[in-house]
């Protein structure tokens, strides 16, 4: 089912406190706002009807080079250094506190920019507000570690900032993609780059006006809107940077770690996946019917998460099927400012080309379309959306099963027993997420503990929790976000050996 389009929001209203130079939004760069050095702006479009929203300074090189600059100063001279970890968490909650005030306005803004529905982006908003809540509070938390060594040393640890950070990331969750990478990476001290993904830079720069009202020390937080084949290399490959962390797709993945052996900075990679979603015979129906919706129509699909590949019990296929397929026409897709929206556009007319392509491969693979599979017309015309899709009777080699599609496309794979859910469900090169639904809590702790994935639910899809690791397995990442894990990877260990009885070693004679 489809909603109409949103009678007019005025991008000007939802924007009226992101600063312009001479009409462009510009970028924030060692405590300053300005446009980029050679001039260049982007367009945006708002991806539920195809209008315009606001014009934005496009970096380049330079000025990927000119904010790296400012953070090494910032880190090797600023003040930034000698700010203690109790206010630097101070800090940090009133960011959290700002972001708060602001809901309404980043909500807003996510919604114009990456289109989808207000609900989502208010989730994400107040996400946001406590992962810097979560990380305020971690900088003041114990770090180190002592160790028993023989007298007379005494040894311990201390963790450090690694410096410079830069940060790249996708569209798909703008404002919370910015506080994974920001709000760990200053609880621990450093200091940052980020790059936001060019089609949705606009609450990354919002942000940034609240860290500069609160007064962070020029050079400590940089935005840098522009390419990914020229800004985000340039901060990967830089020699002044000390850490690149990176969530996007596997493939920018492989080339961004390539570009970090030329300094060997630390990485963290958070990458793409096609996460099965396990539904035994013996799972509460409704629930699992239930979850296996959100797990891929929640945001379009456009979700490294996503349960993409639903993995059914084949006793149960049939009903299953009939009732996720009968719900799914249901599904109120349109403009995210609609409140009757229950799934939103795809980003851009380039990426619903890709979603599409995939769903003609499908097709042509022998899959069985069981609906959706098209644009939406009529009022949504203008947007880019697609109705919610599904497959089934496929095959474990097809394309549309082993790739990721990153839209609104689910395909339906059925098995006999444990171990042949557990082979399907590991047969892919990704390992980022997966679920199991049972009502046998030992079959499920069984299944579970075979998928090669760094995140799993049980009767459950998607919840996340800043206090829990986030990571892939495979081809779907290195090193983990969130929890301690996501702090952890914002520092260097250092240990420090203490020798208590202050003589001479006499290891090599004196005469
Ligand atoms: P993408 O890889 O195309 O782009 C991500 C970011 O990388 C953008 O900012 C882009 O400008 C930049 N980039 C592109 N090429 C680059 C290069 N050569 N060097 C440096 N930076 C470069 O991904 P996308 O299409 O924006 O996002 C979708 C992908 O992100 C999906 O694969 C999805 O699974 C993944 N994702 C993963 C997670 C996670 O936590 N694992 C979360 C969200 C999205």
């Amino acid at each position: 089912m489809q909603t109409t389009a949103h009678p007019a929001v005025h991008p000007d209203e939802v924007l009226r406190n992101l600063r312009r130079i001479d009409g462009v939004i510009p970028m924030y760069v060692d405590g300053k706002w300005r446009l980029a050095v050679e001039g260049g702006t982007r367009q945006l479009f708002n991806p539920a009807n195809g209008q315009p929203i606001a014009l934005v300074a496009e970096a380049t090189e330079a000025d990927a080079h000119a904010a790296i600059a400012a953070a090494r100063r910032a880190f090797d001279d600023g003040p930034w250094r000698s700010v203690s970890a109790a206010d630097r968490a101070a800090m940090l909650f009133r960011v959290a506190d700002a972001i708060d005030a602001h809901r309404d306005e980043f909500t807003r803004i996510d919604t114009l920019n990456n289109g989808k529905p207000l609900r989502e982006t208010e989730y994400d908003a107040v996400d946001a507000a406590n992962c810097f809540r979560y990380y305020a509070g971690l900088a003041t938390k114990p770090h180190g570690q002592t160790f028993d060594v023989p007298a007379p040393s005494q040894t311990f640890t201390v963790r450090e900032p690694i410096g410079v950070c830069g940060q790249i990331i996708p569209w798909n969750y703008p404002l919370l993609m910015a506080t994974w990478k920001l709000a760990p990476a200053l609880a621990a001290g450093n200091v940052c780059v980020l790059k936001p993904a060019e089609l949705t830079p606009l609450s990354a720069i919002r942000l940034a006006a609240i860290f500069e009202e609160l007064e962070f020390p020029p050079g400590v937080l940089n935005i840098v809107p522009g390419p990914g084949a020229t800004v985000g290399h340039a901060i990967a490959a830089s020699h002044l940077v000390d850490k690149i962390a990176f969530t996007g797709g596997t493939k920018t993945g492989r080339s961004i770690m390539q570009d970090a052996t030329s300094n060997l900075k630390k990485i963290s990679l958070e990458l793409g996946g096609k996460s099965p979603n396990i539904v035994f015979a013996d799972a509460d129906f409704d629930t699992a019917v239930d979850y296996a919706l959100f797990g891929i129509f929640a945001n379009a699909g456009q979700v490294c998460s996503a349960g993409s590949r639903l993995i059914l019990e084949r006793s149960l296929h049939d009903r299953f099927v009939e009732r996720l397929v009968d719900r799914a026409k249901k599904i109120r897709v349109g403009d995210g400012f609609d409140p009757a929206s229950e799934m939103g556009p795809i980003i851009s007319p380039i990426h619903r080309e890709r979603v599409e392509g995939y769903i003609a491969t499908g097709s042509e693979e022998g899959a069985q379309l069981l609906c959706g599979g098209k644009r939406l017309g009529g009022p949504l015309a203008s947007g880019n959306f697609i109705a919610p899709t599904i497959f089934a009777h496929t095959t474990p080699t097809m394309r549309i099963v082993q790739e990721e599609i990153f839209g609104p496309v689910l395909v339906i794979q059925t098995f006999d027993g444990e171990a042949e859910a557990i082979a399907l469900a590991n047969d892919t090169v990704y390992g980022l997420a997966g679920a199991v639904f049972t009502q046998d809590i030992a079959k499920a702790h069984r299944v579970i503990r075979k998928l090669r994935a760094g995140i799993t639910w049980i009767n459950t899809y998607h919840p996340t929790y800043n206090e829990a690791p986030w990571g892939g397995y495979k081809q779907s990442g290195i090193g983990r976000e969130l929890g301690t894990y996501g702090y952890d990877a914002y520092t260097e260990v250092k240990q420090i050996n203490v020798n208590l009885d202050v003589e001479p070693s006499g290891w090599f004679s004196a005469d």
